[in-house]
């Protein structure tokens, strides 16, 4: 692309934008003066669709009127509530409506996965992660290894970025893999890294991993929403998501969860059991031996808590009217504008250090700013700009294709460069 360093320009952009219309379907939070603030940070909480106020009072409606009943009389029957959402949370991550599920948040699945996943042994029972890993993936990977009596410090095994480099190179994980392999059970990897906004080959990973007779395993938080992954195709054994960063559902809300097709008639597989796990046909028989359900949803426990999925209902109805090859389309040029406005800048304080190939991330760039400190994300917030700061000196922003503006991505980055 050919950009142009101006307002006018920014605004053409705009102009040009196809999806400029569903920034209306969302309520942008605004100052005391009444503008809009400049939102980067979708890819931490998302913004509120306006629809999903409706969406939860339609239940909340049903609840008043039906009471328990509302499992079968509400407009929408709470008792396979989670059966709406998974055709469109299926599409979103390239998998089949069978390898699918919406249940529990992200990091209780990722361990009730490992309970099916990670069944290690005295002689391969390592774990390798991303150095640059989410806390909480870590802090789960750990008490995995110390819950099965393994000690972490040999159990962990961190894929590291080369000296003096921020990104991952496959090169260095298929070295682990020749090296250990034998001795690991499980690769546990983010798709999307939430640091450096990087986008692994998830394809290739499964490749290496299976080659050693690894499990592989995709932590999606970061992707969902944002890049897409193709979970069936990449071969991948599970994955799981969050659902309140890129897929626009609310604070806290519920995760969706990928087991591949390959395991979705294994009923050998280790796994915690529960009602809704059950048979369905036999559910409320209430006395029958435990008989487990196919595919994803073979892995629930609970029935489905039905306020935060109508916000996810909400959500997924609107990525579908939409849809995810629109927003990606939209996604690299956005994301493109942002990159080339802070290449733009005249200084060498500043270093973008998310990959710079559209192909190796999603919308997220991460900018690392020589000699700043935290003052400068106050400063960023005072202009109403709203990003993530992660110590020691990285900015993370993420211009979000259903919100944000190409005029959004000019404005901050002319209030950094004076910040600068
Ligand atoms: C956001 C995020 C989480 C958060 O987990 P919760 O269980 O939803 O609190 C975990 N892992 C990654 C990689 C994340 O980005």
């Amino acid at each position: 692309m050919n950009y142009e360093n101006s307002l006018d320009y920014a605004k053409q952009l705009d102009r040009e934008d196809s999806l400029a219309y569903v920034r209306d379907e969302f309520h942008i939070p605004k100052d005391k003066n009444g503008k809009d603030w400049l939102y980067f940070t979708g890819n931490s909480l998302g913004l509120q669709p306006k629809q999903t106020q409706q969406y939860i009072q339609q239940e909340l409606d049903d609840w008043a009127k039906f009471g328990v009943e509302g499992h079968f009389e509400a407009k929408n029957p709470w008792m396979p509530y989670h059966e709406y959402l998974t055709d469109k949370m299926a599409k979103i991550v390239g998998a089949k409506p069978l390898e699918v599920v919406v249940m529990n948040t992200l990091t209780t699945n990722l361990h009730l996965l490992m309970v099916s996943f990670y069944q290690p042994t005295k002689e391969k029972y390592k774990i390798v992660i991303e150095s640059d890993a989410f806390p909480s993936d870590r802090y789960a990977v750990q008490s995995q290894l110390n819950f099965h009596g393994f000690d972490v410090e040999e159990g962990l095994i961190e894929w590291k970025p080369r000296k003096g480099e921020e990104i991952l190179n496959i090169e260095d994980l298929e070295q682990i893999l020749l090296e250990q392999g034998d001795e690991i059970a499980l690769l546990l990897i983010g798709g999307v890294n939430y640091y450096t906004g990087q986008y692994l080959d998830l394809k290739k990973i499964a490749e290496l991993g299976h080659a050693k007779s690894c499990i592989v395993g995709i932590d999606l938080a970061h992707g969902a929403g944002n890049i897409q992954p193709n979970l069936h195709e990449s071969g991948v054994d599970f994955a799981a998501w969050c659902t309140y960063k890129y897929l626009n559902s609310g604070p806290g809300s519920l995760s969706g969860l990928f087991v591949h097709e390959k395991h979705a008639h294994n009923k050998e597989l280790p796994r915690f059991a529960g009602w809704w796990n059950h048979n369905k046909e036999t559910r409320f028989n209430m006395r029958q031996p435990f008989d487990v359900m196919p595919g994803a949803e073979g892995w629930q426990l609970s029935n489905p808590p039905i306020l935060s999925m109508a916000a996810i209902r909400s959500s997924l109805d609107l990525f579908d009217k939409v849809g995810m090859d629109a927003l990606r389309e939209k996604s690299e040029k956005l994301t493109g504008y942002f990159e080339y406005l802070i290449n733009e800048i005249d200084t060498d304080r500043i270093k973008v250090i998310t990959p710079s190939n559209p192909k190796e991330r999603g919308c997220q760039l991460s900018i690392q700013v020589k000699n700043a400190d935290k003052n400068l994300h106050k400063k960023l917030t005072k202009n109403n700009i709203i990003t993530d700061w992660r110590e020691p000196d990285v900015i993370r922003c993420a211009p979000v294709p259903m919100y944000n503006t190409f005029e959004d991505v000019f404005q901050m980055v002319a209030i950094l460069k004076t910040l600068l």
